[in-house]
């Protein structure tokens, strides 16, 4: 961590110890550093600093909340080659890209700053000339979220940001695998003027306690998380005792189609790009190709020959486009789709070695059919199947085939095609002629067992406030 320049960044690091967790660096499995692990008593204790500094919080106009939201924005970027760093250094992603997710991070910050000024009740035509009706928005509350490692500080910023411009305050989870770029964010939003009880990072040994205390505390008042649609589920039904509002973000199984009337040099850009950024580990990567029976020779030569060019490597080293996967678990997983598919008949087009330490060969796979388990599966690693269609209505079925409803990407030339398989795909996102839809100010979530609630955009503040109707009388 010695390249960091501002050292305030790492203040929260502590000593090895047995109520500290060790931190990995994924491109060769050395110890970075390490942060606290919490009791559940140091979290009860945070959960009660945490209510007392929302209920001074949600007093302050929105206009204040925005002053604050707006430093710790600027505060990110001046910090922008710090923050990717210690991205780049604990999850792999390279720095470019690191840098990239700073300022896609950041940007959810400038936005709910914005936003929180936006917060309009209603006036209500009233049924009753003696009644007036209106309502107002409020903050829930004291809020939890708990986010995962592959993207550190967006998935961060994406909750906290929305909650603190509605006047909520955060308890925020970060993995164990990526604590050091949430507490980093965390502290340029305390020198950004943000008192520190209203945004308080907690890990702990135990990420089970942290949700069971999350989900079983009648003080936090919403819960979000964002991870796969295993915990999801588990989380949904530990929130049920305390009805609490929640908001998921889950897994993906993104479809991505290649209609005979694309432009194949751009679906292949949008293919590279959507399959491979963050080494295939995002929820919107698309996870397995459709390519259309006339255009499929070509598409897929082209694809390989992309493919094979992008280099892979420790993404501190400049060109590197392609880090390591994040840990021995994840690419065990990946190899293991892999061999199946292949046994299963696919064949290795390209890549498909399984390189020293936690790096995967990108890979294209093609006779793929929609029987291999490998087209049902999450992949999250740099594998690409390829399976050839011809009819479009039974490509559509195969599409949508599936539990998840993410994100979804096709590419076509025709007009009346566009609509008809926007409207058809059973995705919370389609990107038509683009592999990379993520963006602050467009609505981010699933269907079906993606899960539920947007995140970004005007709806992503809705997540953090009720709805208050006045009936006023006898007037
Ligand atoms: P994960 O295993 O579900 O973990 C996500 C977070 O939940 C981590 O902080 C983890 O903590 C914590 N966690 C795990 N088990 C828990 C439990 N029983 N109670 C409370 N917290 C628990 O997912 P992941 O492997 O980190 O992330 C990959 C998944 O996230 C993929 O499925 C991906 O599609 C999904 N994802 C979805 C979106 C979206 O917006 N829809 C965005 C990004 C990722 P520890 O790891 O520290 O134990």
């Amino acid at each position: 961590m010695e390249q960091v320049v501002n050292k305030s960044l790492l203040s929260f690091m502590c000593e090895e110890s047995d109520n500290a967790i060790a931190v990995y660096n994924p491109v060769n499995e050395k110890i970075i550093g390490y942060v606290p692990s919490l009791s559940s008593a140091d979290i009860y204790e945070r959960i009660a600093k945490s209510k007392a500094a929302q209920v001074l919080w949600q007093q302050k106009t929105a206009a204040e909340r925005s002053a604050v939201l707006k430093r710790w924005y600027d505060l990110m970027i001046e910090n922008a080659d710090d923050l990717a760093y210690i991205m780049t250094v604990e999850q792999g992603k390279p720095l470019a890209e690191a840098k990239g997710e700073v300022t896609y991070g950041a940007g959810f910050v400038q936005w709910f700053a914005e936003e929180g000024k936006r917060t309009y009740g209603d006036t209500i035509p009233t049924p009753a000339g003696n009644k007036r009706l209106m309502t107002i928005k409020q903050p829930v509350g004291v809020t939890a979220s708990i986010t995962p490692w592959n993207f550190p500080i967006a998935m961060l910023t994406r909750k906290a940001a929305p909650a603190l411009a509605a006047g909520c305050s955060c308890l925020v989870k970060p993995a164990n695998q990526t604590p050091l770029s949430a507490y980093a964010v965390a502290e340029l939003a305390y020198q950004a003027g943000l008192p520190e009880d209203l945004l308080i990072v907690i890990n702990s040994h135990s990420s089970v306690m942290v949700g069971e205390i999350f989900c079983n505390h009648e003080d936090i008042k919403k819960l979000s998380f964002t991870g796969s649609t295993e915990v999801g589920r588990a989380l949904i039904k530990q929130t049920a005792d305390t009805v609490k509002r929640t908001s998921m973000e889950l897994g993906g199984n993104a479809p991505f189609i290649v209609f005979d009337d694309a432009d194949v040099e751009a679906a292949v850009t949008g293919a590279v790009a959507s399959k491979f950024r963050n080494a295939g580990q995002t929820c919107v990567c698309a996870n397995r190709f459709y390519v259309q029976d006339d255009i499929y020779d070509s598409f897929v030569d082209k694809f390989v020959a992309a493919v094979s060019k992008l280099t892979i490597g420790n993404g501190l080293e400049p060109g590197i486009v392609v880090g390591p996967v994040i840990d021995q678990k994840a690419k065990g997983s990946v190899m293991k789709m892999v061999s199946t598919a292949i046994e299963q008949g696919a064949t290795i087009r390209f890549g498909g070695e399984s390189l020293p330490g936690n790096f995967v060969q990108p890979t294209v796979l093609t006779g793929v059919t929609k029987q291999m388990s490998i087209v049902q599966q999450e992949i999250f690693g740099p594998v690409a199947p390829i399976i050839r269609f011809k009819d479009e209505q039974d490509l559509i079925e195969q599409a949508n085939d599936t539990i998840y409803g993410l994100a979804s990407y096709f590419y076509t030339q025709n007009i009346n095609r566009a609509f008809r398989i926007a409207e058809q795909l059973e995705y919370g996102m389609v990107g038509l002629n683009e592999g990379i839809i993520s963006t602050e100010v467009a609505p981010f979530g699933g269907v079906k067992q993606s899960g539920f609630g947007r995140e970004g955009a005007k709806q992503g503040i809705e997540e953090y406030m009720n709805t208050k109707y006045i009936c006023l009388g006898g007037m």
